[in-house]
């Protein structure tokens, strides 16, 4: 697409736009004089839609009016509700209803599927995660390493870009499970990193894991709701995300587990098991020895809690009703206005470190900025654009084509390049 540096031109993007509509179904946070905030960080928490309300209320008023015959009577009953949840769910990942369940948090999650998924030997039993791994999966892998009683930093493997470059290269992956296939038993990884934005070849991965029979996770908190992960296509063992990211399911919201088909059906997996993932017909038959349900359900411990749930089915419901393939759409060109006004910013300290490949990025463009400290986030901050800082240098910014316009693409790129033409502050 040819692009123009112009409000004009934004604005002409967004008349076109046929999801610009959705913006108003969504609350845009706005500053103590009423202008609306330049919201960028979908990657973080995503705004809340107008109608999660009544969904919450729907399930308020059901406790007030019926108690605990709720569970049974309420308009959508309590008892199996998230099975309300699951089909949505699983278009939006690309897996079939078995394979996905939504409960607990994403770590949560992470650590039972690792209980069934990271059965180490003396002799294969190392983890492979990206360098720029998100926290939390980096605690958590390191933590089953100990657990089974190895040592966390010789067990753990670091995929990493080469010297001088910020990306991943599938060949490198490649050449680490070549050489040490044999000592690795699972690979977790970022579907899209969260630090780049990069998008990685689920399948491409998958192949080259189970290759040396090495099982291979992926955590989707960046990726679910903002790219196609085809998860059941790209034969992945497991997956799990959060829902509070661009699902908008509101601060720390459940989240979503995957377990593929192929798995999903082996009773004989070890777990961790509760009465929520007992047979569901005897579950209340309190004296009689567990019995697993089939599918990603029976990775489930604890009832779980229906005000979460609630949130999340009014963000799959306005989800159902778009369609990704509307949304990718949408956002390719969204984030391609962004990257094209970025590279017109005149100056030679910013650099985009996420791929430039629309079909190995998601919404998120990740700016390092030659010399920035916080302040500059600070500064964008007084001109109401939200992006995220992370340390030494990068913002991170998502312009979310569910709520994001071309103008507002426009006005950011516009407050970040007069900071950056001032030059001192950065
Ligand atoms: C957001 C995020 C998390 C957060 O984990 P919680 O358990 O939801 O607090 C973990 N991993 C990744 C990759 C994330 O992006």
């Amino acid at each position: 697409m040819q692009y123009q540096n112009s409000l004009a031109f934004a604005k002409q993007l967004d008349a076109q736009d046929v999801l610009s509509h959705l913006r108003n179904q969504f609350h845009i946070p706005k500053d103590i004089n009423g202008n609306e905030w330049l919201y960028f960080t979908g990657n973080s928490l995503g705004l809340q839609p107008k109608s999660t309300e009544n969904y919450i209320l729907q399930e308020l008023k059901d406790w007030a009016n019926l108690g605990v015959e709720g569970h049974f009577e309420a308009k959508r009953p309590w008892l199996n509700y998230h099975e309300f949840l699951t089909e949505k769910m699983a278009k939006i990942v690309g897996a079939k209803p078995i394979e996905v369940v939504v409960m607990n948090t994403l770590t949560t999650n992470l650590h039972l599927l690792m209980v069934s998924f990271y059965q180490p030997t003396k002799t294969k039993y190392k983890i492979v995660i990206e360098s720029d791994a998100f926290p939390s999966d980096k605690y958590a892998v390191e933590s089953q390493l100990k657990f089974h009683g190895f040592d966390a930093q010789e067990g753990l493997i670091l995929w990493k870009p080469r010297e001088g470059e910020d990306l991943l290269r599938m060949d490198d992956l490649e050449q680490i499970i070549e050489n040490q296939g044999n000592e690795i038993a699972m690979l977790l990884i970022g579907g899209v990193n969260y630090y780049t934005g990069q998008f990685l070849d689920l399948k491409r991965i998958a192949t080259i894991g189970h290759s040396k029979n090495c099982l291979v996770g992926i955590d989707l908190a960046h990726g679910v709701g903002n790219i196609q992960p085809n998860l059941h296509e790209s034969g992945v063992d497991f997956a799990a995300w959060c829902t509070y990211k661009y699902l908008n399911s509101g601060p720390g919201s459940l989240a979503g587990i995957f377990v593929h088909e192929k798995h999903s059906k082996n009773k004989e997996l070890p777990r961790f098991s509760g009465w929520w993932n007992h047979n569901k017909k005897t579950r209340f038959n309190m004296r009689i020895t567990f019995d697993v349900i089939e599918g990603a359900e029976g990775w489930q411990l604890s009832n779980p809690p229906i005000l979460s749930m609630a949130a999340i089915l009014a963000s799959l419901d306005l989800f159902e009703e778009v369609g990704m393939d509307a949304l990718r759409e949408k956002s390719e060109k969204l984030t391609g206005f962004f990257e094209f006004l970025i590279q017109q910013i005149e100056t030679d300290k910013i650099k985009i470190i996420t791929p430039s490949n629309p079909n190995e990025r998601g919404c998120q463009i990740s700016i390092q900025i030659k010399d920035a400290n916080k302040s500059l986030h600070q500064q964008l901050l007084a001109k109401n654009v939200i992006t995220d800082w992370r340390e030494p240098n990068v913002i991170r910014c998502a312009p979310v084509p569910m709520y994001n316009s071309f103008e507002d693409v426009y006005r950011m790129v516009e407050s970040l390049s007069s900071i950056l033409s001032k030059g001192k502050e950065v």
